[in-house]
């Protein structure tokens, strides 16, 4: 899967950018999902009913007085069928904490989203080699024990590789991811249903080399997917080989 995350970037009229991506990704394209700003949600699931629209975040109470706040009941009712939760900006500039982000993914899935998590360690955090231990208990704090594994996805994202054009070696992608899906074999019943994906810095040419390594399930991609150019690289850059069906992904649709 490749999914975009737009962060605050975009207005109503960037979105015919998500025609062009659903019309020229070909028939091999793997699943493609977009998380754009929550006011422009009903509009993206309206106009490319191909793609997966996605939230980048959710309150973690069902509804209340939390003004300015948007739930995941809202963003369903809107035509999103993922949101992402606990991505590392949300952590440093909102001060999410672990219990708010294990709140938000039990929101996600109450209300019939897959809930991508996101995971990563700062820079200091990979300098004192200790990157396995700190992603796995960060995982450990922020998934719900009773979680749906069947609607989780887990998106390893360095903090130090966001938006900065750098990237971890493949050989310490290959190990973290490694290390998430033994992890999710010891907790969950069904750990093949849970994709992990790499976020952090992937254009064109690092998807190229990262699809092949057989831990990773696709990618998260935040610059990369405001560009039309460079995202259908990435999509092309991961083509499953399989006919696509965007449109029976079920676990990711909308009802
Ligand atoms: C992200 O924000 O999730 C992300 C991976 O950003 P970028 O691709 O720009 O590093």
């Amino acid at each position: 899967m490749v999914l975009g995350n737009w962060k605050m970037n975009g207005l109503p009229a960037s979105l015919g950018m998500l025609t062009q991506i659903a019309s020229a990704a070909g028939e091999q394209a793997p699943l493609i999902g977009i998380a754009v700003p929550h006011p422009m949600i009903a509009a993206a699931a309206a106009i490319a009913p191909e793609l997966v629209i996605g939230a980048q975040d959710v309150h973690e109470r069902r509804s209340g007085a939390h003004t300015g706040c948007v739930s995941a009941e809202m963003v369903k009712a809107c035509g999103a069928s993922f949101a992402i939760v606990g991505h590392s900006e949300r952590r440093e500039q909102f001060g999410e904490t672990a219990a708010i982000i294990r709140d938000k993914v039990r929101r996600a899935q109450e209300a019939g989203l897959r809930a991508v998590i996101c995971c990563g360690e700062p820079g200091s955090i990979r300098q004192s080699g200790s990157t396995v231990e700190y992603v796995i208990d960060q995982l450990a704090a922020s998934i719900p024990p009773d979680t749906d594994a069947a609607s989780l996805t887990i998106a390893y994202e360095p903090c130090w590789a966001i938006g900065t054009g750098a990237t971890p070696s493949q050989h310490e992608i290959a190990a973290i991811h490694d290390a998430i899906r033994i992890w999710c074999s010891r907790e969950y019943e069904a750990p093949s249903v849970i994709p992990v994906i790499y976020g952090g810095s992937v254009d064109p040419s690092v998807a190229a080399e990262l699809v092949r390594l057989p831990a990773i399930s696709g990618f998260l991609v935040g610059g990369a997917s405001l560009k039309t150019d460079q995202l259908l690289s990435i999509i092309h850059a991961c083509h499953s080989g399989q006919p696509n069906k965007l449109s029976e992904q079920t676990s990711f649709q909308s009802s």
